[in-house]
C-alpha cells in the first residue's frame, strides 16, 4: 500500500446537484493558474484545474489548497492527463496518480483519470481515489466518433463515479450519435459526452439536454483546452444553455465555412428578445446529405442555408416558395411537424426591403454586378417589382445567361458610361478584403449604391460611391432583412428588427479592420466577343422616384415590411430522396434531443 492511502475522505464533499458548466482553468505556472481561477470565481462554481499544463504540477497544489479553502462553495476537478493520451503531462502513470492524490488532499473533489492510465493501474489504486473523492474515467478520440457502445463497454469494467467520453465530430451527424449515447447511458450512469471540433457545437450546446451530467467550457477565447470548446459566457448568454429543455426548438445556420457567421448572434438575440424557447447554432456542414440527416434526427426545425449549399439543398426539399423556384436557390429551410422539409428564399426580400424603404422600384433603372446566387436574388426580385434590370459580370457568358433567363439586359463594362442608374448593386464578394472596388468612382453614375458585402461598414465601393455623389445602402441591411424574414417564417412572430440590427452592427464594429486608404479598382474585364444581347425591356411604369424617403417615412415603410409571414410554399416539388437509414435514425432520435470568400 502506498504512502497516503490511509488518508481520510476529501473534506469537501460534492454538492448534490453539480453545476452544469465546468470551466477549464489553465495557466503557464501555478500563480497564473490561480489568477485565471480568481478571474472567474464570481461567475463560475465548477472548475477543472488542468495540472498537466504546468511544468511541475505538484508545485501548484499549495496555492490550489489555499484557493479552494477561500472559496469553499467551489467544485474542483483535477486533471493531469498524460501526453500519450492527449494531455501535456510527461510523467509516468505512477507520477500522475501521485499528482491526483495530492490534488484530492488539496480539496479537489473529482479527479480525471483517462482510460489508458486506468487500465495500467491496480484496482486498489483506482479505488483509493474513489474513497478520497470521486473518480471521473475519461476517454478521448482526437480523430473521430466511432463505436461509442464498444468504448463504453470497456470503460464500464472500471468502477467510476463519472464516465466522460470525448470524441471528434467529423460530420454533423456525429453529434446525433453522441446525443443518442448520452440519452441511453445517462439512465444508469453519470456520463459526460462532447464532440470536439467546429462540427461538434451541437453536442456542446445540446449535450446537457441529452443527459450529460455537465459539460466543459473555456474561461475566455484563447483559453480553450479542446478544439471547438466554447466560452462559458457564450454558452450562457448566446446559447442560453441554462434554459434549454426538451421543448426547446433548434435552429441553425448551415454552411462551409460558417465559423465567422453573425447569424447565431443575431438570431439568438432575436429569439431571446421575443421569448421564444429556441436556440440557434452554427452548423458546419461539409455536405448537404449530412445536414439533412442531422435536421431529421435532432430534429432541427429551421436552418439558414448559406454557401455553398443554397442550390444543392433544393433537391432535398418537399416544397419550395416561388422565389426558390425562380432563383434555383433556397437560403431558408423549414421542417414541418410531419417532418417534411420546405425551402424559402429570403435573400430576395433581403435585397428588396432596404431598397423599397428608399425608392419605388417600379420602373427604376438598376444595375446588378455579379451573376451568382445573390445576384440572382436581386435580379429576379427587381424584375418582379417592375425595375429595368441590367447585369454586369466578370464572366460575361454567365451574366448573359442570367439576363436571358430573367429577361434582363447584359451590359459590357465599356458601355457603363452611357448609363445613369437609380441603383447599382454589388452582388460579388469584391471589396470583402477592404481593398478592391468593382467599379471606379468615375464609373458610378447612380442615385443609390448597394453593396452586399456586409462585414465592413465602409467598403472601397461605398467610399467611391460617396465620392461620386451616390447614397449608400450598406450590406448589413440585407443581412438583417433576410434574417428578419427567416425569423418570421419560423416563429410566425414579428421579428425584433432593431435588436437584430444593433447586434449585427455591434459585431461588425467590434471586428472592423482599418479602411484601406486607397481603393483599388478592379481592372475592366478583358475585351470579349460581344455576346448576343437580349433586347432591353421597356420600363413598365412611371419614371423612378429617385428621392429618398425621409427617416419618418422610411420607418413607416419598415414597419409595414415586417408583417408575420409564415406563408406556406405554393408549389410542392417531388419528394426528396431520403436514405432509409436516415429515416430510421430520425424515427429513433431522442425527442429531447476555401471558400472563405463568402461573408455569410
Ligand atoms: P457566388 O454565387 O459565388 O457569386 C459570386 C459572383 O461574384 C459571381 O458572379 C462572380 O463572377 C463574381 N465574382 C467573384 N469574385 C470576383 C472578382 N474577384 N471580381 C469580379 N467578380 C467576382 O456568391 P453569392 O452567393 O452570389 O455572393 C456574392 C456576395 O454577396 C458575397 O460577398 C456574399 O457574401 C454577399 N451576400 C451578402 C448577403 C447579405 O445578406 N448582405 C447575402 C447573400 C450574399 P463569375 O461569374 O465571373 O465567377
Amino acid at each position: 500500500m502506498k504512502q497516503g492511502d490511509e488518508a481520510p475522505p476529501n473534506p469537501r464533499p460534492l454538492p448534490l446537484r453539480l453545476p452544469r458548466l465546468c470551466v477549464a482553468i489553465v495557466g503557464s505556472d501555478p500563480a497564473d493558474m490561480i489568477a485565471d481561477a480568481i478571474s472567474v470565481v464570481r461567475e463560475e462554481s465548477f472548475m477543472e484545474f488542468r495540472l498537466d499544463y504546468l511544468k511541475q504540477p505538484l508545485a501548484a497544489l499549495d496555492g490550489l489548497r489555499e484557493f479552494l479553502h477561500t472559496y469553499p462553495h467551489l467544485v474542483a476537478l483535477a486533471t493531469c492527463r498524460r501526453a500519450a493520451n492527449g494531455g501535456k503531462f510527461r510523467g509516468t502513470v505512477a507520477a500522475q496518480l501521485e499528482v491526483l492524490r495530492q490534488a484530492q488532499a488539496a480539496g479537489c473533489q473529482i479527479v480525471d483519470v483517462e482510460l489508458e492510465s486506468a487500465l495500467t493501474l491496480k484496482p486498489a489504486e483506482l479505488e483509493s481515489l474513489r474513497t478520497r473523492g470521486s473518480l471521473l474515467l475519461s476517454f478521448h478520440d482526437f480523430k473521430g466518433t466511432k463505436d461509442l457502445e464498444a468504448i463504453f463497454e470497456k470503460m464500464r469494467q472500471i468502477r467510476a463515479d463519472f464516465y466522460k467520453v470525448v470524441t471528434t465530430a467529423t460530420c454533423l451527424y456525429d453529434n446525433v450519435r453522441m446525443m443518442k449515447f448520452l440519452d441511453d447511458k445517462s439512465r444508469d450512469y453519470a456520463v459526460i459526452g462532447v464532440c470536439m471540433g467546429e462540427q461538434g457545437v451541437i453536442s456542446r450546446v445540446l449535450g446537457l439536454r441529452a443527459g450529460s451530467a455537465f459539460t466543459f467550457a473555456a474561461v475566455a477565447a484563447g483559453g480553450e483546452t479542446a478544439p471547438g470548446q466554447i466560452t462559458a459566457r457564450h454558452l450562457r448568454e448566446v446559447y442560453r444553455v441554462d434554459q434549454l429543455d426538451p421543448a426547446t426548438r433548434i435552429y441553425g445556420v448551415a454552411g462551409d465555412p460558417v465559423g465567422q457567421s453573425l447569424s447565431p448572434q443575431m438570431m439568438n438575440a432575436a429569439l431571446r428578445r421575443e421569448n421564444v424557447n429556441a436556440v440557434y447554432l452554427p452548423l458546419h456542414a461539409l455536405s448537404v446529405e449530412d445536414l439533412i440527416e442531422c435536421v431529421r434526427a435532432v430534429p432541427i426545425q429551421g436552418v439558414s442555408v448559406t454557401m455553398p449549399h443554397k442550390e444543392s439543398i433544393v433537391k432535398f426539399l418537399d416544397g419550395t416558395d416561388p422565389w426558390t423556384q425562380k432563383t434555383g436557390a433556397a437560403n431558408t429551410l423549414v421542417r414541418g411537424k410531419d417532418g417534411r422539409l420546405f425551402g424559402f428564399n429570403t435573400d430576395v426580400a433581403g435585397v428588396l426591403r432596404p431598397l423599397e424603404q428608399r425608392l419605388s422600384l417600379m420602373g427604376a433603372k438598376t444595375l446588378v454586378i455579379g451573376a451568382g446566387g445573390a445576384a440572382r436574388a436581386a435580379v429576379y426580385g427587381l424584375k418582379e417589382r417592375g425595375s429595368e434590370v441590367f447585369i454586369l459580370n466578370r464572366t460575361p457568358a454567365k451574366g448573359v445567361k442570367l439576363a436571358k433567363e430573367a429577361k434582363a439586359n447584359y451590359l459590357g463594362r465599356s458601355e457603363l458610361k452611357k448609363h445613369q442608374f437609380d441603383v447599382i448593386i454589388n452582388a460579388t464578394p469584391v471589396g470583402m478584403d477592404g481593398q478592391q472596388s468593382p467599379l471606379g468612382e468615375k464609373e458610378i453614375k447612380a442615385t443609390y449604391v448597394f453593396d452586399m458585402v456586409y462585414r465592413l461598414l465602409e467598403t472601397p465601393f461605398t467610399k467611391a460611391a460617396k465620392a461620386a455623389g451616390a447614397q449608400v445602402i450598406p450590406g448589413y441591411e440585407m443581412f438583417v432583412q433576410q434574417g428578419v424574414q427567416q425569423f418570421q417564417i419560423w416563429t410566425a412572430k414579428p421579428a425584433p428588427v432593431n435588436e437584430m440590427q444593433n447586434v449585427v452592427l455591434a459585431a461588425i464594429n467590434a471586428a472592423q479592420p482599418p479602411v484601406a486608404p486607397v481603393a483599388e479598382v478592379l481592372q475592366p474585364e478583358k475585351p470579349q466577343p460581344e455576346p448576343e444581347k437580349p433586347k432591353a425591356e421597356k420600363p413598365k411604369a412611371e419614371k423612378p422616384k429617385a428621392a429618398a424617403l425621409n427617416p419618418a417615412a422610411a420607418r413607416v415603410v419598415a414597419a409595414k415590411a415586417v408583417k408575420p409571414a409564415a406563408a406556406k410554399p405554393k408549389a410542392v416539388k417531388p419528394k426528396a430522396e431520403k436514405s432509409k437509414g436516415a429515416r430510421q435514425r430520425a424515427d429513433k432520435a431522442p425527442a429531447a434531443k476555401s471558400k472563405a470568400k463568402k461573408n455569410k
